[in-house]
């Protein structure tokens, strides 16, 4: 019933059309008569169920004028929207082909067919409608956040970074995000060879365009610690925990190595206990108390663990807290008892998720820069609470 209701509107807009302009020209009886035979036949198109011979007929017999112009769109947007995606598209072809529309209807049509075609994943063809609207004021940035989001799909960083100009000047965040990643992408491909200069221009690059991209200072770390560069890692790694300590967790280990490399670990564990003290995080905890153990002994190290434990627990530190325990004086019976506890803590870690999406919730126990499920950015994060950090 619902079904036939909305295959109506297309008559229903047919009526306002002819009524109006019935009112307007009372005289031209054979116009109206000759429209009252087309409507009657597409009628009964879509009574007989042949809808698409009806969406035709209507099609060509509705000329398109200033007053059904909104009824054509949402016509189309209800096929797009029930997944008829060949009769939206029919209907947005049909307007973009009328050259006496209004500019601005013109664009939305040329708009709203280039979403068909990103619908249906036609791709090319959507990406032909969205270019030829980049300089109009309405449809602009909304066709490049179309592009960009079809350059990621088909991984085709160069054409999104030819973009650029166009992105700049939007300012919008999130189109410099995306910009910024891309530049990454590539970085991350001339990483693998190797290509120091190529590594660093492209992410000196994504850092101009979004100065908060832990992913640029990530794989700039790599690759200066890959030239030995440990000064220069260390830096990339202090400014990933300024951008977003969120990400922290991942390269305490890296870090240490490098400051391992400089002979530098007290000016590391300076730094750990700072994250520690603002973040309260279990990773820089753990790493943390190792410093204790050494300096203070193990005393000291478990007094600092247990407190650091009430005031704010976490499975992981648990963990630690249980392995703390298991020292030389311990009687055997103990030990065994206590690395089976520890075994199950860590058999529950892993069955848990490590990173969650912060936009879309989505759980993984693999890192993505992009997540699988809403495709965002360097959303994907180590997870928080306790079973987390
Ligand atoms: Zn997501």
């Amino acid at each position: 019933m619902l079904e036939l209701l909305f295959l109506l509107l297309p008559v229903a807009m047919g009526y306002g059309w002819f009524m109006g302009r019935n009112s307007v020209k009372q005289n031209d009886h054979s116009a109206k008569q000759d429209l009252s035979i087309k409507y009657s036949t597409g009628l009964n198109y879509l009574l007989s169920n042949q809808q698409d011979k009806a969406i035709e007929y209507l099609l060509e017999t509705l000329k398109v004028e200033d007053d059904t112009v909104e009824a054509h769109f949402a016509m189309a947007n209800l096929f797009r929207r029930r997944g008829e995606l060949d009769r939206a598209l029919k209907v947005h072809e049909h307007l973009v082909r009328q050259k006496h529309l209004p500019s601005k209807a013109k664009q939305q049509a040329a708009f709203e067919l280039g979403k068909d075609f990103l619908s249906a994943g036609l791709y090319d063809r959507a990406e032909d409608m969205f270019h030829k609207l980049l300089k109009s004021k309405d449809y602009g940035l909304k066709c490049l956040v179309f592009l960009m989001q079809i350059y990621q799909s088909t991984k085709d960083w160069q054409h999104g970074i030819a973009l650029q100009k166009a992105i700049i000047k939007t300012k919008d965040k999130n189109l410099l995000h995306s910009l910024a990643n891309f530049y990454c992408e590539l970085a991350t491909t001339a990483l693998e060879k190797d290509q120091f200069i190529e590594v660093i221009e492209l992410l000196e690059n994504s850092l101009k365009h979004d100065a908060n991209s832990c992913r640029a200072n990530w794989l700039m770390a790599k690759i200066y610690e890959n030239h030995q560069q440990y000064n220069e890692a260390c830096q990339c790694y202090q400014d990933i925990y300024s951008q977003d300590s969120e990400f922290f967790p991942d390269v305490i280990d890296k870090m240490e190595y490098c400051y391992t490399q400089l002979n530098a670990e007290d000016e590391f564990y300076r730094f750990i206990k700072k994250v520690f003290d603002e973040t309260g995080g279990s990773s820089a905890l753990i790493k943390y108390l190792s410093y204790v153990e050494q300096k203070h002994g193990l005393s000291k190290a478990q007094d600092f663990m247990l407190s650091a434990l009430k005031r704010r627990p976490t499975i992981k530190g648990f963990k630690h807290f249980i392995k703390m325990q298991m020292t030389e004086e311990t009687t055997k019976s103990t030990t065994k008892n206590l690395e089976m506890i520890k075994e199950l803590i860590a058999a529950y870690l892993n069955v848990k998720h490590r990173y969650n999406c912060r936009t879309c919730g989505f759980n993984s126990s693999t890192h993505y820069w992009s997540c699988p499920s809403c495709h965002d950015w360097e959303q994907l994060k180590p997870v928080r609470g306790l079973e987390g950090e």
